[in-house]
């Protein structure tokens, strides 16, 4: 059984899949809280539901790509299980992680897309630094950057541990509505970084509050 915020069918928003209709698997609870959270409902709303009830609830979007993310999806024990029933089914899984727990275990198939924190998140002394040299050569390195602490903290990881040439992405995405893209993109390419600037493209499509999208 795993706790279940909300599972919906949408537009992927934040990774090189962004733009792909995509059903998300939102599971419930986190032991972080980022000053810049979008999704703090998820802290405590949600319901148990078997594997194959959340299964069966994807499967009827008919759609080749699932992300299971959250609140942080590596809480519950059962989303090992989960993973490997959605791998199973011959569908692409994303797994979108706070970057705190460790991702040894997640199966090989998933891509992974897993967070450092950034010193403004509040939660940078979480990171657990092992998972950096975990990384498949499909996963993705997402830094979510509010200011100019937060970029060059980030240009010095990317930089420490090689992800450029060690993932298959590394995303830097500015906090909605407070960093202006512009401003990160003219830091990216006056330091020639190798990353890709994203926006969460889902938050200009739908309301930047709107759920389930
Ligand atoms: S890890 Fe994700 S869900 Fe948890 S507080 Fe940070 S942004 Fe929110």
């Amino acid at each position: 059984m795993l706790t279940v915020n909300e599972i919906f069918y949408s537009i992927q928003g934040e990774s090189t899949r962004a733009g792909r209709p995509c059903v998300f698997v939102r599971l419930t609870a986190c032991d972080l809280r980022c000053t810049w959270c979008d999704t703090p409902y998820a802290f405590h709303e949600g319901h148990k539901r078997s594997i194959s009830d959340i299964v069966e609830a994807v499967e009827v979007h008919d759609c080749p790509l699932v992300e299971i993310t959250g609140g942080e999806p590596l809480l519950q024990e059962d989303v090992y299980p989960l993973m490997d029933r959605l791998i199973g089914s011959g569908r692409t899984v994303l797994l979108e992680t706070g970057g705190h727990r460790p991702i040894d275990r997640v199966p090989a198939e998933v891509v992974k897309i897993v967070d450092v924190k950034c010193p403004a998140s509040g939660e940078a002394d979480k990171n657990h630094w092992p998972n950096l040299a975990r990384l498949a050569a499909h996963d993705e390195v997402k830094f979510v950057v509010q200011d100019r602490g937060d970029y060059e903290f980030a240009r010095d990881v990317i930089a420490r541990h090689d992800l450029a040439s060690r993932a298959a992405a590394v995303l830097l995405s500015p906090v909605h509505g407070v960093l202006d893209a512009r401003v990160l993109s003219e830091w990216v390419l006056a330091d020639h970084l190798p990353v890709r600037v994203q926006l969460q493209i889902h938050k200009y499509i739908w309301s930047p509050t709107t759920r389930g999208v």
